[in-house]
């Protein structure tokens, strides 16, 4: 099926009122009852095409949720090296995510994101964070010429927010907290349109391309277990999102273990999927992680669901194993962030109680060079 039938049939659908509506309709919400939407959409993956393809995110065409290949814009995101890293006198794989066109993974749901509205006509979005979500948003929105307004808390200040404000992005300093810079966010989306990496479903089906590669660069096979750091969801829930699709299409037989990584100081995910007391829950700290430091993820339930169904486990690690993740990461060449290093800071507290043989990757999400430290 070519894309363009396969897109006609394609619909966002409410889980909570079971409202449909046609894909290229400019809504991120429910418009009954707000509730977030999911996209019901057919994916292919035929390999002999996919293989001869250039090294990006567009090579699985056949399972985006974009009516026309024409006059996509791309920054180059997708396919990035999957490389082996010795830990514990074995091989694990990372993905190299942080060579991500702006600098992280983020750059998958954007760029979908992005070439959507671009398709559907909207010229304008709000963004409400000064993180990589927001500099991934900023660049594809610059590569595509739509004014981008983010949303930030006025005493923010970081290496982020400059890369955002290069992009030629419109930044609108709420003085307040977070929350009530988000509260201002969703205001403004109400005339326009939010390209929030945690509520819309455009982003979860960029980011799912995470998986597919995965799979092809393993020879079209599944691994047996996926380690990635939780704040909001959006790598998680994108991930689990491509290997059920691949499980679906018969590409796998199964679906991999998904354990997810969080700050011991700030983990709701963690605290939720062991079901700890609130005491614990309700107590969190900063972290060095600051990616993934999200006290009420949005998605909560939907990434429960997930670690659930893909049999997985949630770990958690303190501020000492992340710091010592990264140096370590570091001092064999790889430049990344501290939130980048959760992943294999879970990888080597994990790595002890599994099997021989098993296939293990995990991603290093974000670029060191953001980082001032
Ligand atoms: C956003 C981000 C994460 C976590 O992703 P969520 O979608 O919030 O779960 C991890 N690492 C880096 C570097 C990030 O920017
Ligand atoms: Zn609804």
């Amino acid at each position: 099926m070519n894309g363009d039938k396969r897109t006609e049939k394609a619909r966002l659908i409410c889980r909570n009122c079971s409202t449909s509506i046609p894909l290229d309709a400019p809504v991120w919400l429910c418009p009954k009852c707000e509730h977030s939407l999911e996209i019901q959409i057919q994916s292919n993956f035929p390999v002999r095409k996919i293989a001869s393809r250039k090294p990006d995110l567009w090579r699985y065409r056949e399972a985006l949720p974009i009516r026309s290949n024409k006059n996509i814009i791309s920054l180059g995101e997708g396919y990035t090296p999957m490389l082996r890293y010795a830990v514990k006198k074995r091989w694990i794989w990372i993905k190299q995510e942080h060579l991500s066109p702006s600098g992280s993974f983020k750059d998958r749901g954007a760029a979908v994101l992005i070439n959507h509205l671009n398709s559907i006509g909207v010229k304008e979005v709000v963004v409400d964070s000064s993180g990589n979500a927001g500099a991934a948003i900023s660049a594809y929105c610059a590569a595509a010429g739509l004014k981008c307004r983010v949303f930030v808390p006025a005493a923010a200040s970081s290496a982020k927010l400059k890369q955002i404000k290069r992009y030629g992005a419109v930044p609108e300093l709420i003085n307040g907290t977070r929350d009530e810079t988000t509260q201002a966010a969703l205001r403004a989306a109400r005339d326009t349109y939010s390209a929030s990496h945690y509520r819309n479903p455009f982003f979860l089906h960029g980011t799912k391309t995470l998986a597919f590669e995965i799979c092809e660069q393993l020879g079209w096979k599944c691994p047996d277990t996926v380690i990635l750091p939780i704040g909001n969801g959006s790598l998680v829930l994108g991930v689990s999102l491509g290997f059920r699709e691949l499980k679906s299409a018969g590409i796998i037989p199964h679906l991999p273990r998904l354990i997810g990584v969080q700050a011991e100081n700030c983990a709701p995910v963690y605290n939720a999927f062991h079901e700890l007391l609130p005491t614990k829950t309700n107590k969190i700290h900063a972290t060095f992680a600051e990616g993934i430091a999200v006290s009420h993820p949005f998605r909560l339930n939907d990434i429960l669901d997930s670690i659930h169904l893909h049999g997985g486990t949630m770990i958690s690690v303190t501020e000492t194993e992340i710091e010592s993740a990264l140096h370590q990461a570091w001092g064999k060449g790889f430049y990344i962030e501290p939130t980048a290093s959760a992943g294999l800071a879970g990888t080597l507290k994990y790595i002890d109680s599994a099997a021989g043989d098993e296939i293990i990757v995990t991603a290093f999400t974000g670029h060191g060079l953001k980082y001032g430290g």
